[in-house]
């Protein structure tokens, strides 16, 4: 009998396409040999970085032959304090995408499956087909729904049984913008059968105005089941260092534990999260600016005549009436680089990170340009 390299890969991985990254300015600059760029295509902070985490990188620097803390002691201390939460119930994560690949190790496998909505952030099928578990899509909202291509809770329920092992719902969702109302989770969470792992993730929730984000931290005594995922990597500015985390059941954390690798967030990371914990400044700074600009960029778009999800994210995501790859490509050589989400089933729309006012001018000059000569 012969066996090919195919044949070892599991159907789920053979099912697979690697994650499409933002354009890297690095690539454009090469290809193009363009020299100014604009990049609002993976939602990073136009602000840089927490100026907090970067002092802590310099005054660490003579400590890279050591392995991290692999349990991030300090950093755990930090957050539990932050959210009010013993640290047992925190997993720090490579990002908080380490936490949703070791969510789906240990809840998902062959015979189980994960529930998440159309238009979902295209890592949950990867973790979970990467385990050779079945992902069921469940139809968004539709176009003209109060929030258009959200999440419905309601029709997540019919996809739910005795083999699931992980719902995955992202509010603010990426790459939409949409959000969902506290009590609609809530009401998710208790209608829930107890077996059924739910990934709450929050990777924007920062940026949503304070009455519409919810007390998640408040959810996790009543919802063993619950685990809510955040980021240094959005509003922190720390994309670059990978850290993210987990808040669960400790029981839940545990689990996770197992499967994590051991030095899995670097010394640098665990210390510039920890640092940027305090910057109080930079994080209203940030919001502020992505309130106001958000706003202003819709208006913009909208004066165009281009229709925006609503969003509660540091993006938006808007309908070109056309193909918008093409128009992704015309724009990278005016030198902006933003997101075509044909990959998610949505070849019309383009999703650009809101940047600082004048990240924003430069992107609609470089939409008009391409627009009229189109
Ligand atoms: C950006 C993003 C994350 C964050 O990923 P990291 O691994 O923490 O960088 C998580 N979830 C969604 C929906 C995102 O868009």
């Amino acid at each position: 009998m012969s066996l090919t390299l195919t044949d070892q890969a599991h159907a789920g991985i053979r099912s697979l396409h690697a994650y499409e990254p933002g354009k890297p300015i690095e690539d454009l600059k090469r290809e193009l040999g363009l020299s100014s760029i604009i990049k609002l295509a993976s939602n990073e902070n136009p602000l840089g970085t927490a100026p907090a985490a970067t002092r802590a990188l310099a005054e660490f620097a003579g400590e890279l032959h050591r392995y991290p803390d692999g349990n991030g002691f300090a950093l755990k201390q930090k957050l539990a304090a932050r959210h009010a939460i013993e640290p047992g119930r925190i997993t720090l994560g490579n990002g908080s995408n380490d936490v949703l690949e070791l969510t789906a190790r240990v809840f998902l496998g062959p015979g189980k499956n994960a529930v998440f909505s159309e238009y979902a952030f295209a890592v949950y099928p990867i973790v979970a087909r990467a385990v050779n578990a079945e992902t069921r899509v469940v139809p968004a909202l539709g176009a003209s729904a109060e929030m258009p291509r959200g999440h419905d809770l309601d029709a997540f329920m019919d996809h739910v049984d005795d083999n699931t092992g992980v719902v995955f719902i992202a509010s603010p969702n990426n790459p939409t913008g949409t959000w969902l109302a506290p009590a609609a989770i809530e009401a998710f969470l208790d209608a829930l059968p107890a077996h059924v792992v739910v990934v709450l993730d929050e990777a924007y929730l920062e940026y949503q105005d304070r009455d519409q984000r919810p007390d998640s931290r408040a959810w996790l005594e009543r919802y063993p089941n619950l685990i809510v995922t955040r980021t240094f990597s959005k509003i922190y500015g720390m994309a670059g260092l990978r850290v993210g985390y987990g808040l669960s059941s400790p029981e839940v954390a545990d689990y996770i534990n197992r499967v994590r690798q051991p030095f899995n967030v670097s010394t640098i990371g665990l210390h510039c999260a920890e640092a940027a914990l305090d910057d109080k400044a930079f994080i209203d700074r940030s919001i502020g600016t992505n309130t106001v600009q958000r706003a202003a960029l819709a208006a913009e778009l909208q004066a165009r005549g281009l229709s925006c999800l609503p969003s509660q994210a540091n993006f938006i995501t808007f309908d070109c009436g056309e193909a918008s790859t093409p128009l992704f490509q015309a724009m990278l050589r005016e030198g902006v680089i933003v997101r075509p989400l044909a990959s998610y089933d949505m070849p019309e729309h383009l999703r650009v990170t809101v940047g600082a006012a004048e990240d924003n001018a430069r992107f609609l000059a470089a939409l008009d340009v391409v627009r009229d000569r189109g």
